[in-house]
């Protein structure tokens, strides 16, 4: 007889190290060269056994943005589980949010993740990662990121994925807002700065001489931050300080402070400033803290393994 009856998942949030975007498809989405790096800020999902029903409840940081209903990516995760391999269980998920709100660091796509492998779990359906990534790419583009972690080239919509080998460890400063960005807000402002307009897919390439992304994979391999440092780029960020101007200031704030290079994550507010080491990383959150140009400064490093169960409670 199986004794476990909780399960608790944790999911990473991503930064992105490199960003860059084609003008938007007929079908809306614009491809994206990424490389996206998960870092060690947590959403953390305990799945608790119902008689049928699937619920949620969310604590932590911007829980009180973040949907109840069926609209809830993780409530959605458990759905499509269940619908796909034709279980009749339930569950109750309890989120706990470290990840901010709409903050480009993909912490609903962490909370999908967590809550398709506690599912898979709880309920035994045993489908291999191959499978939940494949369900997670349904529920969005960030999801198969947030199940395989650690360091990895995202293209198309961002969610195929090749692993990107990185030695050492990094050290970001994290500047977190209490507002969030919204992503197609986003993206509809870098199609007015550039003038674009919706292209047939076949001519939807990046418009980048070279490669920022080849950029970044060549300075993961150095394990040196100085040349990563030298590699981040975020074709969003004009859009996003167009929207909300305030980010030019925290950006400046994390270089007065001494940061190695700052870029912002995704589609924003989130700014991730690199440093040298722990030290570094210490003093350079420090200074950005004294500036108050953010809602909060963490400290964070990567890259970090993908969703995985921590605890099993008898
Ligand atoms: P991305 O970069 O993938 O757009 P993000 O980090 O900017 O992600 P999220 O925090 O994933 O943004 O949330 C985007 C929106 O999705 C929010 O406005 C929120 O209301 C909604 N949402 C639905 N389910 C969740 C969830 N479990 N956690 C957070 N947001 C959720």
């Amino acid at each position: 007889m199986r004794l476990v009856r909780d399960v608790r998942v944790r999911a990473p949030g991503k930064i992105n190290l490199s960003l860059t975007a084609g003008p938007p498809r007929e079908d809306g989405y614009h491809p994206l060269e990424t490389v996206f790096q998960a870092v060690s800020l947590y959403e953390e999902v305990l799945a608790r056994p119902t008689g049928g029903e699937i619920a949620v409840e969310t604590r932590g940081r911007g829980a009180d943005r973040v949907p109840d209903d069926e609209t809830n990516l993780a409530v959605r995760a458990a759905h499509l589980l269940r619908e796909r391999t034709g279980v009749d269980g339930g569950v109750h998920l309890t989120i706990t949010k470290q990840v901010p709100v709409a903050g480009g660091m993909a912490g609903g796509s962490a909370d999908a993740a967590a809550a398709l492998v506690a599912c898979d779990d709880l309920w035994e359906t045993g489908l291999s990662r191959a499978a939940l990534s494949e369900l997670g790419a349904e529920l969005g583009a960030d999801v198969p990121f947030a199940l395989a972690g650690m360091s990895a080239l995202g293209t198309d919509r961002g969610d195929v994925l090749t692993p990107v080998m990185s030695r050492g460890t990094y050290h970001w400063v994290l500047a977190v807002q209490d507002w969030g960005l919204s992503t197609p807000e986003v993206f509809a402002e870098l199609d007015a700065l550039r003038g674009d307009v919706a292209v047939a897919e076949t001519q939807a390439i990046p418009r980048r001489e070279g490669s920022a992304a080849g950029d970044v994979v060549a300075a993961l391999l150095s394990a040196d931050p100085l040349v990563l440092a030298r590699a981040l780029h975020n074709e969003l960020e004009e859009a996003a300080i167009g929207l909300r101007p305030e980010l030019a200031d925290v950006l400046a704030a994390a270089d007065r402070a001494g940061a190695l290079a700052a870029v912002l994550s995704g589609s924003g507010p989130t700014v991730a400033a690199l440093a040298l080491d722990a030290p570094h990383a210490a003093s350079v959150a420090g200074v950005m803290r004294g500036a108050e140009a953010a809602a909060d400064v963490l400290v964070v490093t990567g890259p970090m393994p993908g969703a995985r169960a921590v605890t099993a409670v008898g």
